[in-house]
């Protein structure tokens, strides 16, 4: 193999999901496709890290204007500012954002609070949301980090954090998958389902 093709392969294989194999299928396809799927792929990976960045606001992606990165969602004055959704991670925000029922807008806090793996509330961006929820005269906040044992850890230490402020805080619900056979659900997701009932 080339040691070009190899530099690649090494290269894509260290994106997440991607190994060896498939790291060489995306090579060979690359160079035998249309030449302008190279170029263009090319073009944009060479000033993806100087045209986008993390929103100053919220975290969400960003396109960098004249050194400053402030996200569509930030941008938008028609998004309800008192209504603010924190999330674990962009990811997390965009998987909310295709569901399209959320009108307020967003806090990326880029990580969780894992005891196990050392990171505690002094490594969280909490004086930048709080300082958020007071800028924006926040009324309600909603934790939508997962509903793992850090995202919970995680929503306590908010609502401790937030509650002075007088803020409400709120926690997504957490069921049974829509679509889903119920006889597949988990006990724990089963549990929340059902305490997480409303009147129909
Ligand atoms: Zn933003």
């Amino acid at each position: 193999m080339s040691p070009k093709i190899r530099d690649l392969v090494k290269l894509l294989s260290r994106l997440p999901g991607v190994g060896e194999k498939t790291a060489q299928r995306y090579v060979l396809w690359l160079l035998t496709a249309e030449e302008s799927l190279a170029r263009s792929l090319g073009a944009h990976l060479s000033t993806l890290r100087d045209e986008l960045g993390p929103c100053e606001r919220c975290g969400n992606v960003a396109e960098l204007r004249d050194g400053h990165a402030i996200c569509d969602i930030c941008g938008d004055s028609k998004r309800d500012a008192r209504l603010l959704c924190v999330v674990a991670r962009v990811h997390d925000l965009l998987a909310i954002e295709r569901a399209g029922s959320m009108r307020g807008r967003y806090f990326v806090l880029g990580r969780l609070l894992s005891p196990l793996e050392g990171i505690g509330p002094d490594d969280l961006p909490l004086a930048r949301l709080i300082d958020r929820v007071r800028g924006d005269a926040v009324t309600e906040v909603i934790v939508a980090t997962p509903p793992s044992v850090d995202g919970e850890a995680t929503a306590l230490l908010l609502k401790r954090e937030l509650s002075p402020l007088g803020v409400a805080t709120t926690r997504i619900a957490s069921g049974v998958p829509h679509g889903g056979d119920l006889e597949f659900a988990d006990p724990i997701t089963m549990g929340r389902a059902l305490a997480g009932r409303r009147a129909l």
